[in-house]
């Protein structure tokens, strides 16, 4: 028999109804033949209302806590799921990421999936049962719930996937992958195929439709992900190999990510311990440092700015208000309000012209920019929210997405 995993998110699974469709949807697979293993996700909204509801009992929560706070909406939907199953005559198993052998290493709420004990899910499997998993937690070698960022379950599934050495299918409220995301500019085109590359650029840049680590995991394990929606059966995305064909389209996409912070560090000494200490701790609280920058020295000081997302601010807050004590004259400016847009393309490589276009096709339409900043496969922006429309509808007419 030939195993599949499928992965349905909260908005898929947001209520009773939705939850038995999902079912319906499990068992159509398993008819087809196949051993069937679903990883599901919080019902809705369900994990931002949870962060919400800690928020209100504290505003410096152990995230040891959160873990186990956050672990919770994800044993819901696989009890209801499998109970659904069960009602409609199929057998169906549920499993924690405990009980699913999921172990986890790293900081609390930011986990990473080490391993998976696959052989008991493999054993159920066996005995013909749908196996339904939570996803977005596991188990740390303390014997700790653990969960693995958010939009996590998408990893779950890939490395449940990977371990199988199956196909990853990804069910959410958006038929596919699109050039664009399609809540933000209409016109964008569904995508038949997207390298790993070009998704792992675009997941990290900001584009939610798939969670960046559960790309890396497809990429490394070649496990064939294909993104399609939870309530109609048409034809989704493959996110695959890169393919000779696929390099026709220079410029793939635009990924948007709202809620950037630009955090300006002024008046601070010229002086490589200053930077490196500042540096130092950010990384201690685990703050995700993105486009950053130095301006030249004026009179022996410099300013530092750095982009971070709003997970972060508290971290950085702290931090800043740490180093305050240290280097007294120091000046902060933190800016919110800011987007990030980047356009994605493997063909970007071998053509550089494309990020002269770029600028032009901002310029044009007077788009200012605080940083930018470029990979091999992508150019990046932090721009106003304000501007974000049209930046992308803009962008988005001159490469045809
Ligand atoms: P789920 O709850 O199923 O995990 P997510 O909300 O995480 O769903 O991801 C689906 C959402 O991703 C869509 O509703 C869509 O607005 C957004 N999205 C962002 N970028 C893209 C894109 N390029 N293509 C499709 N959807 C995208
Ligand atoms: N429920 C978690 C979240 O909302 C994990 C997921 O949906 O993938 O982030
Ligand atoms: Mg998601």
């Amino acid at each position: 028999m030939t195993a599949i995993v499928q992965k349905y998110g909260g908005s898929s699974l947001a209520s009773v109804e939705k939850i038995k469709s999902v079912a319906k949807r499990v068992i159509n697979e398993k008819e087809k033949g196949n051993d069937v293993v679903v990883v599901v996700s919080a019902m809705g909204k369900t994990t931002d209302y949870l962060v919400n509801l800690s928020k209100e009992i504290s505003h410096n929560t152990n995230k040891r806590d959160m873990d186990v706070l956050l672990s919770t909406g994800e044993q819901i939907s696989i009890a209801l799921l499998s109970m659904a199953i069960n009602d409609l005559g199929y057998d169906a198993i549920s499993f924690t990421g405990f009980q699913a052998g999921i172990k986890t290493d790293g900081v609390h709420t930011k986990n990473k999936i080490v391993d998976i004990e696959i052989e008991k899910i493999k054993e159920y499997l066996k005995e013909g049962k749908i196996v339904v998993v939570a996803g977005f937690q596991g188990i740390n070698n303390k014997g700790d719930i653990t969960t693995l960022g958010r939009g996590g379950s998408d990893t779950t599934a890939v490395a449940i996937a990977a371990k199988l050495g199956c196909e990853c299918n990804i069910y959410t409220d958006v038929d596919g992958i699109y050039s664009v995301d399609p809540r933000v500019y209409f016109r964008a085109k569904k995508l038949k195929n997207i390298s790993y590359q070009e998704m792992i650029a675009m997941s990290s840049l900001g584009a939610g439709v798939m969670e960046t680590r559960a790309v890396e995991i497809g990429y490394k394990y070649n496990v064939p992900i294909y993104v399609a929606s939870s309530s109609e059966y048409i034809t989704g995305t493959y996110i695959k190999e890169y393919e000779k064909e696929m390099e026709e389209q220079v410029i793939k996409g635009i990924a948007i990510d709202d809620n950037i912070y630009m955090i300006t560090i002024g008046k601070v000494l010229l002086n490589s311990n200053n930077i490196a200490r500042i540096i130092e701790r950010l990384g201690e609280e685990n703050v995700n440092i993105d486009m950053i920058s130095q301006s030249s020295p004026q009179n022996g000081y410099v300013n530092l700015s750095f982009t971070v997302c709003k997970d972060d601010l508290n971290s950085v807050c702290k931090v800043i208000d740490e180093i305050k004590l240290e280097i007294e004259e120091m000046i902060i400016d933190i800016k919110s309000n800011l987007s990030k847009v980047s356009v994605v393309g493997l063909g970007m490589m071998n053509q550089s012209d494309m990020i002269g276009k770029m600028f032009r096709v901002l310029s044009n339409n007077n788009i200012e920019f605080k940083q930018f900043t470029t990979s091999e496969i992508s150019v990046s922006y932090t721009l106003d929210d304000k501007d974000k429309e049209v930046a992308v509808a803009a962008l988005a007419r001159e490469f045809n997405l």
